[in-house]
């Protein structure tokens, strides 16, 4: 058995639907990781308010 160099575990990332930057899992997102798009409130909001108002 080879030794398991940093016992650090994988934490899987998204790319932020607002600022576009990756973010990683974090323990908040556990039971709703699929449906995180935003690395923040902040973003998450931001991206809220400016749903531009585009016709059909
Ligand atoms: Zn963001």
């Amino acid at each position: 058995m080879a030794g398991n160099k940093g016992n650090k575990s994988y934490l899987p990332q998204k790319n932020c639907a607002t600022c576009g930057k990756p973010f990683t899992w974090r323990k908040k997102w556990e039971k709703s990781w699929a449906e995180v798009k935003y690395c923040s409130d902040r973003c998450r909001n931001s991206n809220k308010g400016n749903a531009g108002q585009q016709g059909k």
